[in-house]
């Protein structure tokens, strides 16, 4: 199976006892880009990218990485993947420094400044000799971090890396998150449950609820369709369009059906465009403002209930 995107999956499914935890998922992710996996609590995300590492196997269905298929993914391949799945396991006796030495070490790793450059990337440079122990989770939650970028991988899977990280910390994560998507190149899929904090990292974002893939689509689109606008409900929609084009000059407005228009330019201007269209004989029944709100759309895509 040929794949286009850095992680494909068809029809992942994972059954645990009878119930359904990932349920017929197909993922794309492209290469290079942030995509964010976003859901609730128990929707399944952590599930999901246990099987994209291996580290379950899935009921049914297929992960296709780098263009290979799961069976063919050679184990010497995972140095191109970094990870962070659940709470990182660290040795509690050991210092953070040491942990990551322990781990480049494991890996071969050749870089004789990996383990310095990833503990000062993650901002715990000066907090390197103190045993794990003794972190914060917070701190914890950097070092998992610095494990997972240590060797410079292709492709991070990340899930709830901002868990137990204050504003600050949040921050300096997605600022490196970023940074590594657009000068490395790297791919990243990462797992959250607040929609905000996708919003301000991902390309690309992908809705796991109860197990299933509601929507994938790119942020752009996503702005684009939930943006503020104002809606005309006029007698003649064709002609209420000619005259925002021709007397107002706008061309960024969308006819919805035969009675509705709506308008996502020139807002501000809606009074004046309102007396415009009843000037020219259209009727106008009805004119509301819509604010854009993602936050809407993600409620109503899920069902309501808010965010878990
Ligand atoms: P959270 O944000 O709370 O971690 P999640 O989206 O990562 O949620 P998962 O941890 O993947 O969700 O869990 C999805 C469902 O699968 C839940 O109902 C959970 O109880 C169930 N589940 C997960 N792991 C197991 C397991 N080892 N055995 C049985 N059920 C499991």
């Amino acid at each position: 199976m040929m794949c286009e995107y850095t992680i494909e999956t068809k029809d992942l499914t994972k059954v645990y006892n009878g119930s359904v935890s990932v349920d017929g998922v197909s993922l794309h992710v492209p290469k290079g880009q942030i995509y964010g996996l976003l859901g609730r609590n128990g929707a399944g995300k952590t599930t999901a990218m246990k099987m994209l590492l291996n580290l379950i196997r899935p009921t049914s269905g297929s992960v296709c990485l780098f263009g290979k298929s799961g069976a063919a993914f050679d184990r010497k391949q995972y140095h191109r993947i970094g990870s962070i799945i659940e709470a990182p396991a660290f040795y509690e006796n050991l210092t953070a420094e040491e942990n990551l030495r322990i781990l480049a070490k494991l890996r071969g790793q050749h870089r004789r400044d990996s383990v310095a450059c990833a503990l000062r990337v993650v901002g715990l440079d000066k907090e390197k000799n103190k045993l794990f122990r003794a972190y914060s989770l917070g701190m914890k939650q950097r070092l998992g971090l610095a494990a997972a970028i240590m060797h410079e991988p292709e492709l991070l899977i990340l899930d709830e890396p901002m868990n137990g990280l204050d504003p600050i910390g949040i921050h300096e994560t997605r600022s490196l998150l970023l940074r590594m998507c657009r000068e490395k190149g790297t791919t990243i899929l990462i797992s959250s449950h607040i929609l905000n904090e996708m919003e301000q990292l991902a390309d690309t974002i992908g809705v796991l609820h109860a197990g299933r893939l509601l929507e994938e689509t790119s942020m752009r689109k996503l702005y684009q369709q939930n943006r503020r606008y104002v809606e005309f409900e006029v007698s003649e929609v064709n002609k209420a369009a000619m005259i925002l084009e021709r007397s107002y000059g706008i061309s960024d407005y969308e006819v919805i059906d035969k009675g509705l228009l709506r308008l996502y330019d020139r807002l501000d201007s809606r009074a004046e465009i309102n007396a415009g269209f009843v000037q020219a004989g259209i009727l106008v029944v009805n004119m509301s403002i819509q604010e854009g709100n993602l936050e809407d759309w993600f409620t109503r895509l899920i069902g309501g209930g808010g965010i878990g």
